[in-house]
């Protein structure tokens, strides 16, 4: 029996992300294996609160350092393919609860660096490394149609993505292209209605648009109608209200700045429930300020039977977050991403925690992205019903375009559709 590949060498570097921030890329040698993995960064704004924090106190030089002194030291000599070890000794390394050393890009980096040498030096996908399913599963993808918020600039929404989220694909391929038919249609919409449109997008290439939420949502609505009839797509329609950006804890109002209103928490729930139900929304993404639980649970118990209430700020793929979500009655999905809770098995743990808690869960990237393509396989291998990456750009691709591959390779099905979608009660 030969042994297991032990990691021959730990390096990393500044490189650039789709934004142009400089970020950390890890590489990891184990037996022939030369993995390489970039942390994505949240925008300012829009990075939660609670998640682990990017750098720490460090900044990405000072993480490039802890890599070469602190961590590279201690995990070469590991089996690589002992991602749980790797992942406690990275914690121990860092000494806080939440990364706070570190920073939860450099862990994050480095733990998918980990997992991604494991993979080439057995000759075996990732997602196979990163679960134990015997066949994976794909996840539905939510596409960012319109942006606003803190990812866009100049006069658009007030909330951070609209979005389609398409239910009846037969391949992922249709996905991606329905969502992509979405994007342009809308596109058009756009330019036919207002001649100062000029294209622009945001971080995550969402068009910027000058509108207010509603409007921004009527026109998705006419151009996913649209795709529709000419390929017999069904979407749901979503937000990604972000609604820490707008809160404003002095005065106790969420300020829309765009749509020039002022609401008190009690309204807000109103009016995200009149948008679920004028729109006949699927998904709601941080419709409150995220330590407020309790609107989060009146939004549930008002619409969560037939919409999904998500949170992302609100627990950050904390399992202590979540449970305390869980317990209130919050949220019917979440959004799991690796950075915000530092690795591969802490991510791994809170999405399968939340799902033996009837929770549906959303992998999901972050508004400032590299090219690596691992939470395609992480929601392929963790059953997650979705995944947001994005309609198109390069640094989104890589990750839809990945799962189909994952698609082909593995006859992988799409996961089971969440009951408030549609889905098996
Ligand atoms: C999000 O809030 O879901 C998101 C992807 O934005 P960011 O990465 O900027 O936090
Ligand atoms: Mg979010």
């Amino acid at each position: 029996m030969t042994s297991s590949p032990r990691i021959e060498s730990v390096t990393s570097r500044e490189v650039f992300d789709s934004r142009g921030v400089a970020t950390i890329e890890v590489e990891v040698c184990a037996r022939g294996a030369r993995a390489v993995s970039a942390a994505p960064f949240g925008a300012p704004g829009s990075r939660g609160e609670f998640e682990a924090s990017a750098y720490g106190a460090l900044g990405v030089s000072g993480a490039v350092r802890a890599v070469g002194d602190d961590i590279a030291p201690q995990l070469v000599g590991l089996d690589v393919t002992d991602q749980a070890a790797c992942d406690a000794l990275l914690a121990e390394i860092d000494g806080t609860p939440n990364f706070d050393r570190l920073g939860g890009n450099t862990a994050s980096a480095v733990s998918t660096a980990v997992a991604l040498a494991a993979a080439q030096a057995q000759s075996v996908p990732l997602w196979s490394i990163v679960g134990s399913a015997a066949t994976p599963t794909l996840p539905r993808p939510l596409g960012n149609i319109i942006g606003g918020g803190a990812h866009a600039m100049g006069p658009t929404p007030d909330m951070q993505e609209h979005l389609v989220l398409p239910v009846n694909p037969s391949s992922f391929r249709d996905a991606i292209a329905w969502n992509i038919a979405v994007h342009e249609e809308t596109g058009r919409l756009l330019a036919a209605r207002d001649a100062a449109f000029t294209g622009g997008t945001d971080d995550e290439r969402a068009w910027a648009a000058d509108l207010d939420d509603t409007a921004a949502l009527e026109v998705i609505a006419q151009a996913a109608e649209a795709v529709s009839i000419r390929t017999g797509a069904l979407f749901r329609l979503g937000l990604d209200v972000a609604a820490d950006r707008f809160w404003d804890a002095e005065s106790g109002f969420y300020r829309y700045e765009r749509a020039g209103m002022n609401l008190l928490p009690y309204e807000q729930v109103d009016f995200i429930e009149s948008l679920v139900r004028r729109f006949h929304l699927g998904y709601v993404e941080d419709a409150f300020e995220s330590t407020d639980y309790e609107s989060f649970a009146e939004l549930r118990r008002r619409v969560g039977e037939d919409c999904l209430v998500c949170g992302d700020d609100l627990l950050a793929t904390n399992t202590a977050r979540t449970a305390a979500g869980i317990d209130a009655g919050s949220v019917n999905a979440m959004i799991i991403k690796v950075n915000q809770v530092g690795t591969v098995t802490g991510a791994r743990e809170t999405s399968a925690f939340a799902q033996k808690n009837g929770i549906a869960t959303a992998i999901s990237h972050r508004s400032g992205e590299t090219a690596c393509s691992g939470i395609a396989h992480m929601g392929a291998a963790w059953g997650c019903s979705m995944i947001k990456a994005g309609v198109t750009g390069g640094e989104r691709l890589a990750k839809l375009n990945e799962l189909i591959r994952i698609e082909e390779a593995a006859a992988a099905p799409f996961a089971e559709l969440p009951a408030a979608l549609g889905g098996r009660r």
